[in-house]
C-alpha cells in the first residue's frame, strides 16, 4: 500500500479504491458507519457550452467543437438516499471527506481543504472561510490536488500551467508529491514566495516580462510541439482540464457542511479566473441532487481589483462574456486576470443567484487587510482581503442587511505576499514603515 494511504489511515479514514466493489473494512476507522460508499466511476464529461458528452477514461482539456470548459458528471441519482449527509460525520478533515463526488483515482493529497469557518468578530453574521491555512497557503491546493491525482492516475509525466502566483506554488507542490514534472510560467513580478516555493518543490519555471495571458501562449505554444504528446506532457490551465474545478467544488460542500446544511444569503469571492465561484455553484446543484439542500442558493458576489475587472465591467454592462482587459494592474496577484476562460459561466452565476460585482482599489484592499488582520487576526491575501471591501460596500448599497448571513473568502494567507505588501505599503505610506510599530527592538543578544 502506498505510503499516503498508511498516513490518512492514523488519523481513521479511508479512500475509494478504484475498480474495488466494495470497501475493504481492515482500512475503516473505528467507526465504521463512516465507510466512503464503494469506488464510483465518473459517469461523463459534459461541455458547459453545448452539452457533448465526452468520455473520462482518458485526459481532455476543453470540448473540441466549441472549446466549452468541460464539468465531470457523476451518476448522483444512484448514490441519493444512500450517501446521507450524516455520513460525513467522523471523516478526515480534509476535502476527501466528499470522495463520492470526487473522482475515483488514489489522491495526491497534502491535506488540502477542511479549512476552518471563523466567525467574524466584527460583524455578528458573517464568516470568513479562511483559505489561506491550506497547503501552499492558498485555495489553489484543492484544485491541484484533484488535478494532480488524475494526471497520476491516467499515466501523464508533465504538467504544464500559467500561473498568477499561488496556483503555480500549488502545481508544484503537488506534482513534488506524486513523482511528476511541473511547467510553470509566470509573470515575472509574481510574488517572491511564488518563485521561490516552485524553485525548491523543483518544477521547471519560465519567467515571462507580461501577464498571465501571455503565459498561458506560451503553454498553447508547446502543445504545437511534437514532444508534446511524445512525452506525456498535459495542460493544466485553468479551466482547460476538468478536475481543478472539482477539487475547489469542495469549497461549497464546506460551506454548507460547517453551516449546519443552510447555506448563507450571499458568498463573497474574489474572482481572478473564477474557478472558485464555479466550482461551488456546481456543488451546490449536486448537493440538491443528492437531497443535502433544497432550491435556494446564495447571492454569489464576485469581487475584483479596480485595476483589472472584467467581470464587473461585464456584469455592468448586461454582457455574457467579458472582453480583455488592457493595462491590467494590481499588487493582488491573483486577481490580474484580463480574461477568464470561464467568465460566461461566472456571469452567468452572478445572474442566476441575483448577485452582483464589486470592484475594490489597491488602497481599499491594502486598508481591508490591515483591518482583517488587527480586528479578526486574518492576515489575507489582498485577493481575500477585497472580500471585505465587497462586504462593506454592499452593507452600505443596503445590498446585504446586517441580519443576512454572509460568508467572505479569504483565498490565501499574506504570507506568500510579503514582498508585494511592503511595496504597496511604500507607495502608500513612504514614510510609514520605518517609524510604524517597531520602537524597541533590543539587541544585540
Ligand atoms: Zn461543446
Amino acid at each position: 500500500m502506498p505510503a499516503i494511504s498508511n498516513n490518512l489511515q492514523l488519523i481513521g479514514t479511508t479512500f475509494p479504491v478504484r475498480a474495488k466493489a466494495s470497501v475493504d473494512s481492515s482500512v475503516l476507522g473505528a467507526n465504521s458507519q463512516n465507510a466512503i460508499l464503494p469506488s464510483m466511476r465518473i459517469s461523463y464529461l459534459e461541455c458547459t457550452r453545448c452539452g457533448e458528452h465526452l468520455s473520462a477514461d482518458r485526459p481532455q482539456n476543453v470540448c473540441p467543437k466549441d472549446g466549452g470548459v468541460l464539468f465531470v458528471r457523476y451518476d448522483l441519482a444512484s448514490l441519493k438516499g444512500k450517501l446521507r449527509r450524516e455520513d460525513l460525520s467522523g471523516r478526515v478533515a480534509s476535502m476527501w471527506r466528499y470522495a463520492e463526488v470526487l473522482p475515483d483515482a488514489d489522491p495526491v493529497t497534502l491535506g488540502e481543504g477542511f479549512t476552518p469557518m471563523l466567525p467574524s468578530r466584527e460583524f455578528a453574521h458573517v464568516f470568513i472561510k479562511d483559505e489561506g491555512l491550506n497547503p501552499t497557503g492558498s485555495f489553489k491546493a484543492r484544485g491541484m490536488s484533484a488535478a494532480v491525482t488524475m494526471a497520476r492516475h491516467y499515466g501523464l509525466k508533465k504538467l504544464a500551467a500559467p500561473s498568477a502566483g499561488n496556483a503555480g506554488g500549488a502545481l508544484a507542490a503537488y506534482a513534488a508529491a506524486a513523482g511528476i514534472e511541473a511547467h510553470i510560467f509566470m509573470p515575472k513580478d509574481v510574488p517572491l514566495a511564488n518563485r521561490m516555493e516552485c524553485d525548491y518543490y523543483g518544477a521547471h519555471v519560465t519567467l515571462v516580462d507580461g501577464l498571465i495571458s501571455d503565459c498561458g501562449r506560451l503553454v498553447a505554444e508547446l502543445k504545437e510541439k511534437e514532444s508534446w504528446v511524445k512525452e506525456k506532457c498535459f495542460d493544466v490551465s485553468t479551466l482547460k482540464e476538468p478536475f481543478r474545478v472539482e477539487g475547489k467544488k469542495t469549497m461549497g460542500y464546506e460551506v454548507a457542511e460547517q453551516l449546519g446544511w443552510k447555506l448563507p444569503q450571499g458568498i463573497i469571492y474574489p474572482t481572478g479566473g473564477g474557478v472558485g465561484m464555479i466550482g461551488m455553484w456546481k456543488a451546490f446543484d449536486e448537493m440538491e441532487e443528492l437531497g443535502w439542500i433544497g432550491s435556494e442558493r446564495p447571492k454569489m458576489i464576485t469581487v475584483q481589483a479596480a485595476g483589472c475587472a472584467p467581470i464587473v465591467k461585464a456584469f455592468e454592462a448586461g454582457k455574457a462574456t467579458s472582453e480583455v482587459w488592457l493595462d491590467a494592474a494590481t499588487f493582488a496577484a491573483g486577481l490580474r486576470v484580463p480574461k477568464a476562460y470561464g467568465d460566461y459561466l461566472i456571469l452567468d452565476i452572478l445572474k442566476k443567484s441575483h448577485g452582483t460585482a464589486v470592484a475594490a482599489s489597491d488602497e481599499e484592499i491594502l486598508a481591508a487587510m490591515r483591518h482583517w488582520a488587527s480586528v479578526e487576526g486574518v492576515f489575507a491575501a489582498p485577493e481575500g482581503a477585497a472580500s471585505l471591501v465587497a462586504y462593506q460596500k454592499l452593507r452600505a448599497s443596503r445590498f446585504f442587511r446586517a441580519e443576512d448571513k454572509v460568508v467572505a473568502f479569504n483565498t490565501g494567507s499574506a504570507y506568500k505576499y510579503l514582498d508585494m505588501i511592503e511595496a504597496q505599503e511604500k507607495k502608500a505610506r513612504p514614510e510609514a514603515l520605518t517609524a510604524r510599530n517597531i520602537g524597541g527592538i533590543i539587541g544585540p543578544y
